[in-house]
């Protein structure tokens, strides 16, 4: 993966946007049960909501990113090892 996602869940409404817009079904969004932490498929109040990315299936095409109307999610570019290599060469 040539990329990192952040996602900031502070901001995250529960609004459902970003996973229906992802061509590829790699977003999950639930609630997790503070007792068991196991997932609950309904988003309640926007509380204790996390969203998670299944990163084998999302290709980075930032699709999500603009779906989302508060910006919690960013696609963040990793360190190219060819740019590396450039800034050793000096
Ligand atoms: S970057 Fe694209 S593939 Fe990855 S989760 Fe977002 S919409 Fe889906
Ligand atoms: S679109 Fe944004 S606010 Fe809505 S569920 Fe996705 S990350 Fe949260």
């Amino acid at each position: 993966m040539a990329f990192a996602m952040h996602i900031n869940m502070e901001r995250c409404t529960g609004c459902n946007n970003c996973v229906v817009a992802c061509p590829v079904n790699a977003l999950e969004l639930c609630t997790v049960d503070p007792a068991t932490t196991d997932k609950i498929y309904q988003v309640q109040n926007g509380k204790a909501i996390s969203l998670d990315v299944n990163k084998a299936l999302c290709a980075g095409c930032g699709v999500c990113v603009e779906a989302c109307p508060y910006s919690v999610i960013k696609l963040v570019a990793s360190q190219a090892p060819v740019a590396k290599a450039a800034e050793e060469g000096h």
